[in-house]
Formats: C-alpha cells, structure tokens, sequence
C-alpha cells in the first residue's frame, strides 16, 4: 500500500522508517535517512496551523505535523495562528494532493 493510494481512498497515513524511526517526508518507499522499509502509520494525527491566508472565502493554512513536515490544508472556519487541527478530509484531485482540516 502506498501513501498515495491510501491518501486517494481518503486516508492521511504518516510514513516512517522501520529502522530508524524517522518520518520520511515527502512520502517514499525506502527511507531518505537509512534506505529503511517505509510503514505507513494510520492516526489520528494532530497538526498546529503555521500560517494561513485566505482567497474568495477559502482559507489556506500551511499546517505542521509531528514538528516535522509541514502541508498546505483547506479550513472551513476561519483558522488561528498556533490552532491545533485534525485532518478532516483527504485525497488526490487533479494529480495534486488536497487536505481539509477542521
Ligand atoms: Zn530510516
């Protein structure tokens, strides 16, 4: 199972090293660290809102997980510096990736 297809089912998965433990971002089959296996890790994972700006009544938010890497996420409400967020929807649309958060 790749990241990919797990995020194009609407499922975020972290990917991490079985060997060294690192995450390994942007998501790949073999580690950037130690060429490790790479296990896709299901959560409930909580991020922290870095920033955001907001366009035709959309709001951007660069969001941070694991204080590792960061992903830019639609938010419905409108977003604060430092918010903690969940991942609320997920998939690939166009080739691109796209995450909401809540
Ligand atoms: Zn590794």
């Amino acid at each position: 199972m790749s990241f990919e297809t797990k995020l194009n089912d609407g499922i975020f998965c972290i990917p991490k090293c079985d060997d060294c433990k690192k995450i390994v971002w942007p998501p790949a089959d073999l580690c950037n660290h130690c060429f490790g296996n790479v296990s896709l890790k299901e959560g409930e994972f909580e991020g922290k809102i870095i920033e955001f700006s907001s366009k035709e009544n959309l709001y951007f938010c660069l969001v941070e997980f694991e204080k590792t890497f960061r992903i830019i996420a639609t938010i419905l409400k409108t977003p604060d510096v430092g918010q903690s967020v969940k991942i609320s929807k997920c998939g690939i649309i166009g080739g691109d990736y796209f995450f909401e958060v809540n």
